[in-house]
């Protein structure tokens, strides 16, 4: 699937509830998603009641944009990572080998 490869989380399974996916800038630079979905500094402030951060290492840049969402959940490999100092519940592990639960976990709901 792979919009489930690129997101992590098939946009389909967001569609019609009150959620909705956006990106960070390699994304954007990349042309995968429109820069009116970028987070950060140099885009959209968001403040949502989840923020689920999907390989996203944490960038200040990037941080100005979310860091307001009540709560944040982190996925990535690198237990290293920036963004595990500002998630409230986070994750070591490959976004793709989550994604599906995640799609899953979604949809029953
Ligand atoms: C003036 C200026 C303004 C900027 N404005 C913005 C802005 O508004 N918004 C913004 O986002 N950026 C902005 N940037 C860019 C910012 O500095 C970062 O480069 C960017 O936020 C990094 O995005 P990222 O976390 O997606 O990518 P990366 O920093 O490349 O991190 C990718 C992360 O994904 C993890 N990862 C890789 N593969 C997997 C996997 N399979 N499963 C789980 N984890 C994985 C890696 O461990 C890494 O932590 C700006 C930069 C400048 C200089």
């Amino acid at each position: 699937m792979p919009t489930c490869r690129v997101f992590g989380i098939h946009p389909a399974s967001i569609s019609g509830r009150d959620a909705a996916t956006a990106a960070s800038r390699p994304l954007i630079d990349a042309g995968w998603m429109p820069k009116t979905r970028l987070v950060g500094k140099s885009g959209l402030k968001v403040k949502p009641k989840v923020y689920l951060a999907l390989a996203i290492s944490g960038a200040p840049e990037h941080i100005e944009g979310m860091k307001s969402a009540a709560t944040i959940i982190a996925v990535n490999t690198d237990k290293h990572a920036p963004i595990f100092n500002f998630a409230h519940y986070g994750m070591v592990a490959d976004l793709f080998e989550v994604c599906e639960e995640l799609t899953e976990a979604i949809e029953d709901r």
